[in-house]
């Protein structure tokens, strides 16, 4: 980024927006929801049209456990018996990934913040412009996540509701095996529900009072939610993600 370009985007300032002028606004997301919400596929759609780095704490932990680090078997014994990752593991996982300031046009951080204390202390050290929440009921969850397919070979994931594989239990591209993940089994889910719904639902009242959550039907398709959240965050809307309207 140029100097004068620098000076117009505040690193912890409010967002910049100048009409008609092409320096593009800082953006900085926080995405909420149980497992299986599509906050996922809802931040790779704001990521690819607004230039954000996707910070998310499910990817680091698996880039974690395929690279055999040392923190992979500590992550890989809890997220087997359904629970979350230590706080303080992921506050530094985090922490880390955004010293790297790779973000010219900001964020959408996706699994932290988890406590209370994280999530203050997180409102202090940066500007959040708005929290996503995307809100399902337990048996949306429990359904599309025991949908949830990957290729055993090739890591490509499928899904037998939205993403179907051509021919039942195998993998379209290179022809692998098609496997559940382990983490993703009925008491595993349970678990990680329980401690969604009891230590990370709670945040959001912290955030709601500070007025920064929007809400949105997760029951919905992938593309109605897209536009919701833009209409809501007054985002442009017209990019691939919107169901094209009909005139007349
Ligand atoms: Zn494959």
């Amino acid at each position: 980024m140029s100097h004068a370009v620098a000076a117009l985007i505040p690193d912890d300032g409010p967002p910049t927006i100048l009409a008609g002028c092409l320096v593009r606004a800082m953006h900085k997301f926080i995405i909420m929801g149980a497992q299986g919400c599509g906050k996922g596929t809802q931040a790779k759609l704001l990521k690819q049209d607004f230039d954000l780095v996707h910070i998310s704490v499910g990817d680091i932990f698996r880039w974690h456990i395929q690279s055999h680090t040392k923190l992979a078997a500590r992550i890989k014994r809890l997220i087997a018996a359904g629970h979350m990752v230590d706080d303080d593991v992921v506050a530094d996982i985090v922490q880390q990934r955004l010293a790297e300031h790779d973000w010219n046009y900001g964020f959408i951080l996706d699994g932290f913040p988890r406590t209370r204390t994280q999530a203050e202390f997180f409102l202090e050290s940066y500007d959040i412009d708005a929290v996503i929440f995307i809100d399902v009921a337990d048996e949306i969850v429990f359904e599309r996540v025991l949908a949830r397919r990957m290729c055993g070979q090739c890591g490509l994931d499928f899904n037998l509701i939205h993403h179907r594989p051509a021919e039942p239990d195998k993998c379209d591209v290179c022809g692998g095996t098609l496997v559940a993940r382990d983490d993703d089994n009925p008491d595993a889910i349970r678990a990680r529900l329980s401690d969604y719904r009891n230590k990370t639902e709670p945040i959001l009242e912290l955030f709601r009072r500070k007025e920064l959550v929007i809400q949105t039907d997760g029951s919905q398709s992938a593309a109605v939610i897209q536009a919701d959240i833009r209409r809501q965050l007054k985002l442009p809307v017209d990019t691939a993600a919107e169901p094209k309207q009909v005139e007349g």
